[in-house]
């Protein structure tokens, strides 16, 4: 395995490599847990060689404090990476990243609008810089993605598409605890009492589930559900529960088939997001 720390350096690597081997790329913020695992699984199958970033990039943190809380570690991640037979570990600096600042940036498109859009202004914007950033030197065949953050999936989805990248972008299920919490960096960051009170999440979304397959419709309706069970915890602060289409996570008023709830709730000053997709049981 080898370990890259400057975009000069990952393109000589690239131009090193015998023929041209298909590549998969799995780009992270380190901190790795078994959700990031998934992915690099995902790519070690299919792919003839896997790169995995760990980047913890500035310019998608709306907040200095998140930034500097975030987990770092590394030595950790590199055992997982070797573990998983990654090939390449590419973990540039910030000063190696952004060496004259950020003075550009990639505009993303509308389905970053809502829901994160709203309490993270620019977030999107540091998230479409740095994964084109990343695309342009490790120049993938495919990109893993996980669903849990379902609208960076679909920000990068738009993006791919409309810029004319030919990377093709996969969105892989969500790995959960075994009590329904997400995996996420984050959660290491919640206290004893909010950690037992978070499963509340996914509780809530799964009971939209079966009352959508029970014949519920109507998107405020499911967002009225969702918030109430997730009342019931009065350690949880809900910041949005949102019905949207999938396909460009545009709010709708009723589901269709393709419908796909978000939500964002904080516990102390962590904030979890998550999501189910809804089926219409016809
Ligand atoms: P992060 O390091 O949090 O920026 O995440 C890196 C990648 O791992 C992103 O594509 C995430 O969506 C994905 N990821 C994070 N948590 C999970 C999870 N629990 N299951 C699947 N993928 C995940």
């Amino acid at each position: 395995m080898i370990l890259l720390t400057s975009p000069a350096e990952m393109h000589a690597w690239i131009r090193s490599l015998n023929g041209r081997p298909t590549i998969g790329f799995v780009p992270t913020m380190g901190a790795l847990h078994a959700g990031h695992e998934a992915l690099l699984q995902q790519s070690q199958s299919e792919n003839e060689a896997t790169v995995l970033s760990i980047f913890v990039n500035p310019t998608q943190f709306n907040v200095d404090a998140d930034f500097d809380a975030y987990p770092r570690t590394v030595d950790r991640d590199l055992r997982i990476a070797e573990h998983h037979g990654v090939d390449a570990v590419y973990m540039p600096s910030t000063e190696a990243m952004y060496p004259n600042g950020w003075r550009v940036f990639v505009e993303p498109g509308t389905a970053s609008d809502p829901m994160e859009g709203g309490g993270r202004p620019g977030h999107f914007r540091g998230v479409a810089t740095i994964v084109t950033k990343l695309f342009h030197a490790v120049q993938p065949h495919r990109a893993y993605f996980g669903k849990k953050d379902y609208q960076q999936l679909a920000v990068v989805k738009q993006m791919v598409a409309e810029l004319d990248m030919d990377i093709e972008i996969i969105g892989v299920d969500t790995i959960r605890h075994d009590d329904g919490l997400a995996m996420s960096s984050r959660n290491v960051r919640l206290s004893e009492q909010d950690r037992t009170a978070a499963p509340i999440i996914q509780k809530s979304l799964r009971e939209a589930r079966h009352a959508v397959a029970s014949g519920l419709t109507d998107a405020r309706d499911i967002e009225k559900l969702i918030s109430e069970t997730i009342g019931t915890e009065p350690r949880a602060k809900i910041e949005y529960v949102t019905v949207t289409r999938a396909r460009d996570l545009a709010r709708t008023e009723y589901i269709d088939e393709t419908s796909v709830v978000c939500v964002a709730v904080w516990f102390g000053d962590v904030r979890l997001i998550d999501n189910i997709e809804l089926h219409l049981p016809y």
